[in-house]
């Protein structure tokens, strides 16, 4: 008998590729992102940002360090089953953009 060849069983390895984006709970469309900002003096917690590009929900949450994009999803999605999602929502205020129109009275009569 000839060597006998182990047969390799050729998994399909399962190319890991986490999805940048997430079903957004609020209008399911799957353009939510989330990421992270360090906390300036804090090495136990970190700011996770949720964001949709859809329905514009902005959603920060201070996580453990040691958490992961699909944690904090995890984590937005029983927020929002608890209708809890406006705890942790920020409207963008974008009033520092507004244009000042300058009322022109000068048509003193
Ligand atoms: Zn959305």
């Amino acid at each position: 008998m000839a060597r006998r060849r182990r047969k390799k069983s050729l998994k399909p390895k399962k190319p890991r590729h986490p999805s940048r984006y997430f079903q957004c709970p609020r209008c399911g469309s799957v353009t939510l992102t989330i990421d992270f900002a360090k906390i300036g003096g804090n090495e136990d917690e970190k700011m996770a940002i949720a964001k949709c590009g859809n329905c514009h929900l902005y959603c920060e949450l201070k996580v453990p360090r040691v958490l992961d994009r699909v944690d904090v999803y995890n984590k937005i999605v029983d927020l929002s089953y608890d209708n809890k999602l406006s705890e942790c929502e920020k409207t963008e205020s974008e009033t520092e953009a507004e244009t000042e129109e300058e009322v022109d009275d000068e048509g003193e009569i």
